[in-house]
């Protein structure tokens, strides 16, 4: 089936920060279609001049945290001080949810409404490494379209937030006051990349545990190392659903870019993730291509039989399999 747009009309639209444009764009990029992935290239390729001029906020939390009402009230209050905002997620859940978990438009109805801004759910995929790859050429398209803020929403499943990091300038981390931290189902390692964490729902009756837990996360950020970025963690408190508290996280962000910029962390920073990503992409071609080899599935079946019946080593039948690439 023919596009209503040449991939070239395409390109220019995009770089007009024409949205309906973009939403084509990264589903082309999403496609698994062999024409789809080309012309996906394409438009990467025309807009990677452009795309440099944002800041990439990676935003975590367990569900119920209010990740959905924290970006509607941060991306409005962005719009407010005249950027433009595009939300992305990162859920390699969503094949079985058909993407409809994060970044879902129906949970951010003020936003979705707003032209300075752009929603786009996560895509679909098997594996982590998959949607990754699509949702980091989505940001490059979304910053040739002009957005200057990127939001990439994740829920911590599996391995999810460190791919958000990874992909990201700056992370948070919403928490709730008065759970516990297995509670929260939060791992020690997403503490230690997270340059904020905003104690949410700081609203009611709300106050006194948050106070508490305001001292507990600082003192929890004092037992790790100093960041490579030399920013010291914040603390910060926010009622998302009141629209209390994000000026205060925006001015932290700002006040975290300028420190980077002066010591060229940022720039450091992008250049490691671009290297880190380049690797990433060959591991995954690299398995994807093994594995979808019909002579390989096959030889695969015959040796996980013989190891069922104690025929071979694991060791000798993956030599043999490897071999056959
Ligand atoms: P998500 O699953 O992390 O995206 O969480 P949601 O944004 O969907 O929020 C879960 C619930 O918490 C919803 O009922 C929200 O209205 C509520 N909520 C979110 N932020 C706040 C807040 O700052 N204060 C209070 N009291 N409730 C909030």
């Amino acid at each position: 089936r023919k596009n209503k747009f040449s991939e070239k009309d395409l390109l220019k639209e995009l770089l007009n920060g024409n949205k309906t444009a973009l939403g084509k764009g990264i589903t082309l990029i999403e496609s698994n279609q062999k024409t789809h992935q080309k012309q996906a290239e394409y438009l990467i390729e025309g807009a990677l001049p452009y795309a440099h001029k944002s800041i990439r906020i990676g935003i975590t939390g367990v569900p119920g945290v209010g990740k959905s009402t924290f970006i509607e009230s941060f991306g409005s209050y962005l719009i407010d001080q005249g950027k433009r905002v595009a939300v992305l997620a990162v859920d390699p859940s969503s094949s079985v949810s058909h993407g409809s978990i994060l970044g879902d438009k129906t949970r951010m109805e003020k936003l979705v409404t707003k032209p300075e801004a752009f929603i786009r759910p996560s895509p679909s995929g098997d594996s982590l490494g998959g949607v990754a790859r699509k949702t980091r050429e989505s940001i490059l398209l979304c910053e040739a379209a002009g957005f200057d803020v990127i939001l990439i929403e994740t829920v911590g499943v599996g391995q999810s937030e460190t791919t958000v990091h990874s992909m990201t300038d700056f992370f948070l981390l919403l928490k709730l006051a008065g759970a516990g931290d297995e509670l929260q189902g939060i791992k020690r390692g997403i503490v230690e990349m997270a340059d904020a964490i905003v104690i949410n729902k700081a609203d009611g009756d709300n106050q006194k545990a948050v106070r508490d837990a305001k001292l507990e996360f600082n003192r929890a950020l004092q037992l790790y190392p100093p960041k490579e970025s030399e920013w010291k963690p914040e603390v910060k408190l926010c009622s998302a659903l009141y629209n209390d508290g994000v000026e205060d996280i925006w001015k932290m962000i700002k006040e975290f870019k300028v420190k980077v910029d002066d010591n060229e962390y940022f720039h450091h920073n992008r250049l490691e993730q671009n290297k880190f990503w380049l690797f990433q992409t060959i591991n995954d071609y690299l398995k994807s291509r093994f594995y979808e080899n019909p002579k390989i599935k096959d030889a695969l079946k015959e040796q996980l039989k013989m190891i069922e019946e104690n025929k071979t080593t694991a060791f000798a039948a993956a030599k043999h399999l490897l071999s056959l690439a």
